[in-house]
């Protein structure tokens, strides 16, 4: 059970997160979209100041020990901004989180104190370029004494330019895959950057490439062969912070909407008059309010110590199509100035598809909810009867 922090400190922070959000960093707005590079130099102190790095952190490592309940809003608050800025702070936190349930002690006393404070920066490498995602890797570990001797290639990775931490996930064996922990200065691992990105513009997405790496036996998280529980662990919660993501999103893109379609006049009425702009606003948020409800039961669930695999991947599915729909018809709403940068309408939109993609594309949801659902699972949740 997370009951997270008392309601009063609770509200101080999310109002200095939220001042930091849109007095310091939505401002860098055309900055990043023009130069395509985030401002480290401005951008990390003021993530820092606010405490957006330890959110989740555990409060005996130094961070804020947030519950889901209460981190979720704030996250959803990142992603109204420029989306770059809400892909650091999204994979940070989720690899901290993920470290604070699966690390040992000595892993976690090492790492997480820094990662509160943000002076370590954390990425999640589980992507490759020659295979598919979960367990069908091709990079490995292999055990030599007391060390683990890795090699491979891993892409798409966000923070790569950043992070001084890596949670890598290679094969231990022909079947097994285990979790290590690679420090960015380790001999042998090389970062390259790919090609700028579609949105989220300037968070960087790399490539890594180990060559006879050797870590510490001490750098493996869990047991051997751990790594694909571990990964389902990780995942299972992470999912919901991608739904966030896109309730924040399109919760900004409604607002927009609102405002636009009171503003514009066309046969001299304001087009909020038309039944057509009305039944978009409507829609748009009829998807805001249902993912709102979707999130707040996963989160509950979380917080009181449940596990959600259903839930999770289904709140993914839902967020994507829903954020889907209402970039669409903000788009339309705002008509051809829309599809112009005068307003956010057209950045909301491209930051958007990268939800397809976070955490495992649509293929994988549905077939991670099938199998759940297939499997007996049941919900249980305000509209259950008790027998
Ligand atoms: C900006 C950005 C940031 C990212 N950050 C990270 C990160 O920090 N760490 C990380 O590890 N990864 C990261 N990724 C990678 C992301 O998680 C993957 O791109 C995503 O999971 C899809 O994997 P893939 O690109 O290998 O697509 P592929 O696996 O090549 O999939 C291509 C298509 O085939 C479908 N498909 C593939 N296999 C199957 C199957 N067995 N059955 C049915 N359909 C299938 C997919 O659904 C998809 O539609 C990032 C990606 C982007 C774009």
């Amino acid at each position: 059970m997370n009951a997270g922090l008392p309601a009063e400190e609770y509200r101080k922070l999310r109002d200095s997160v939220l001042a930091t959000i849109w007095d310091e960093l939505d401002p860098l707005e055309h900055q990043i979209e023009d130069t395509e590079t985030i401002p480290y130099d401005i951008v990390m102190p003021a993530l820092r100041s606010c405490g957006a790095f330890g959110l989740i952190v555990p409060q005996e490592y130094g961070g804020a020990g947030l519950s889901m309940a209460q981190y979720l809003p704030i996250l959803a608050e990142f992603a109204k901004i420029q989306g770059g800025i809400r892909a650091i702070v999204h994979v940070h936190n989720s690899f901290a989180h993920a470290l604070s349930e699966i690390g040992n002690d000595a892993q976690k006393k090492e790492i997480l104190p820094g990662a509160a404070t943000g002076e370590k920066s954390l990425a999640f490498a589980l992507t490759e370029p020659g295979n598919g995602t979960g367990a069908d890797l091709s990079t490995t570990a292999r055990r030599e004494g007391d060390e683990y001797v890795l090699n491979g290639r891993k892409w798409l990775i966000t923070n790569s330019d950043i992070a001084s931490h890596f949670l890598v996930f290679a094969k231990t064996s022909d079947k097994d895959v285990s979790a290590l922990i690679v420090p960015r200065d380790t001999p042998g691992f090389s970062i390259a950057p790919l090609p700028e990105t579609m949105g989220c513009k300037g968070a960087e997405h790399g490539e890594l490439t180990f060559e006879d790496v050797r870590v510490p036996v001490s750098a493996l998280v869990g047991a051997e062969g751990e790594g694909g529980a571990h990964l389902e662990r990780a995942l299972e919660i992470s999912r919901v912070f991608i739904a966030a993501s896109s309730l924040g999103t399109a919760s900004r893109a409604l607002e927009l909407s609102l405002n636009y379609a009171q503003e514009r006049v066309t046969f001299g009425k304001p087009i909020a008059q038309r039944q057509a702009i009305q039944r978009y606003l409507a829609e748009m948020a009829a998807d805001v309010y249902a993912l709102r409800g979707m999130l707040a039961d996963a989160a509950s669930k979380w917080d009181s110590g449940k596990r959600i695999p259903a839930e999770s991947s289904l709140v993914k599915q839902f967020g994507l199509e829903a954020v889907g729909r209402v970039t669409d018809r903000a788009l339309l709403v705002h008509g051809g100035i829309g599809y112009t940068r005068k307003y956010p309408i057209e950045r909301l939109y491209r930051d958007a598809r990268l939800n397809w993609l976070e955490e495992g594309t649509p293929t994988i949801q549905y077939m991670v909810a099938a199998r759940e659902l297939l499997g007996g699972y049941t919900f249980e949740d305000a509209f259950t009867v008790a027998s």
